[in-house]
């Protein structure tokens, strides 16, 4: 950014001279940059090189101007030696031994500075206002400059007028804060997004647009940059135009004068767009995550369990029952000569009946109890809380349930047998399953579609 604005209080009121005072302005502003920390500091010897090439040329043009003005020869010899000094003091403070190159730097941006704003203003626009055909100004020939301090005012005055426009016209929310925090300059983008013209924006506490949730966040988060004097960043909701709840990114920077700290300045950004892409892809991996655990834990014929899926939920629940003393119990289902109805009516009306029975056990259960489907034609469910009577009685409604369903292809009903157990203190998976299967065993022998316990 320009240290300060060409302004029209500067020029003399002749385009040669006015535009190579413009070149140094360009040189000082670049010098400037620099040493704010946007480029690299230039070497002294090479800083040197071009100032000598500007006072070559424009020197050399403004003595040539000024041998036809009407200056007194003293008020001419003033102005020569002003212009012999200019370099032999640029110089000087390049030498200056006990100078690091940054302050050398420094101090003649500082006398550049001084320079622009001193002698154009004192001799420059005395010899312009002294040449053949200009109306003379005054009776000593001193023509009406302004003060350099009102030289210096309409430079800022400019640089202010520039830097409102800047903020205005910029595509950022923009503000700025004293020490205390309050906002004393927000951008229009910032009082259009919440929807008040810039009049309520003066009249309006704009925290209480902030999400009630966060109000006390951003307090905390304000303070402590007020408290550091140092940049942050914080995301935050706030109601806008229409009363839409948006979400806003806020990059906040400490405002330096010197080394003193003058308060903040704000930009912010609506990310609530991205907000929402983000949950969108959240809820679908989410989404995805769940398929595929179901995927994974279920059997593809039947949607029951798949013996992985069975064998870690029957860990999970035996520790439970057996730690709070809970009843448990196990079925232990084969289908009934099922070997038949695969060589009568073919496999593919064999999986029919599979999955009739599937959801027969999905439909008599409760959602906390877990069937799966544990080989081919045998199932296994995991009764929680249910003590033996009450998981005969359940697996005595399954099996009346199966013998009761209607299987299309099939001409006649399928029937099971089921074993069942229940949960002893020391028992392990292992025995509770053996126990079942040793009972539905029994249940076969003892001519099948029955429910048997040991
Ligand atoms: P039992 O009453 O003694 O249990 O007689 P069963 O015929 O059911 O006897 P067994 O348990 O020995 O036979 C199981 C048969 O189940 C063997 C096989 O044909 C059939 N089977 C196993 N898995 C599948 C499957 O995934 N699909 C079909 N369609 N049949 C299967
Ligand atoms: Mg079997
Ligand atoms: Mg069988």
């Amino acid at each position: 950014m320009a240290l300060f604005y060409w302004n029209t209080h500067l020029e003399t009121g002749n385009d040669q001279i006015d535009s190579q005072h413009k070149r140094l302005f360009e040189l000082t502003n670049n010098i400037a940059d620099m040493v704010s920390g946007q480029g690299s500091l230039p070497e002294t010897t090479v800083l040197l090189g071009e100032l000598l090439d500007y006072a070559n040329t424009h020197f050399c043009d403004e003595e040539k101007l000024m041998c036809q003005s009407s200056l007194t020869a003293a008020k001419k010899h003033q102005h020569v030696c002003a212009h012999r000094s200019f370099l032999n003091q640029v110089q000087a403070i390049a030498e200056k031994s006990d100078l690091a190159q940054a302050e050398a730097v420094n101090e003649i941006l500082n006398f550049l500075v001084n320079w622009l704003v001193t002698h154009i203003l004192k001799l420059d626009h005395r010899m312009v206002q002294m040449l053949p055909g200009r109306p003379q100004a005054s009776t000593d020939g001193a023509p009406p400059t302004l003060s350099v301090h009102e030289i210096l005012i309409a430079a800022l005055n400019e640089s202010e007028r520039r830097f409102r426009l800047l903020a205005e016209q910029a595509p950022t929310m923009l503000w700025f804060a004293g020490t205390s925090g309050a906002r004393e300059f927000v951008n229009r983008e910032w009082s259009e997004f919440l929807g008040l013209t810039e009049t309520e924006m003066k009249a309006t506490d704009w925290t209480m647009f902030l999400h009630p949730d966060d109000r006390e966040r951003y307090r905390a988060f304000l303070e402590e940059r007020l408290l550091r004097h140092d940049a942050g960043l914080i995301e935050y909701r706030i109601r806008a135009k229409g009363g839409h709840m948006k979400w806003v990114v806020e990059k906040v920077m400490p405002r330096l004068d010197g080394d003193r700290f003058v308060g903040l300045i704000g930009a912010d950004t609506d990310i609530t767009a991205m907000k929402e892409t983000t949950t969108t892809l959240e809820r679908l991996v989410a989404q995805r995550t769940e398929q595929l655990e179901r995927l994974v834990n279920s059997d593809s014929l039947t949607g029951l369990l798949n013996r992985r899926a069975f064998d870690e939920r029957l860990e999970l629940e035996i520790h439970r029952a057996q730690r709070y003393s809970r009843p448990l119990s196990l079925l232990f289902i084969d289908i009934d000569h099922f070997k038949l109805v695969n060589d009568l009516h073919g496999h593919v009306i064999g999986d029919e009946v599979l999955r009739a029975i599937a959801t027969v056990l999905k439909n008599g259960l409760r959602a906390t109890d877990a069937a799966c489907r544990y080989g081919g034609e045998e199932f296994v469910v995991i009764l929680v809380e249910t003590d033996r009577v009450e998981a005969l009685a359940i697996a005595e409604r399954i099996r009346v349930a199966t013998e009761n369903t209607k299987l299309d292809h099939l001409g006649e009903r399928a029937t099971i047998s089921i074993g069942v157990s229940s949960l002893s203190p020391e028992d392990l998976a292992v025995d509770l399953i053996q126990r079942a299967d040793d009972s539905m065993y029994i249940a076969k022998k003892n001519g099948r579609n029955q429910s048997f316990m040991k």
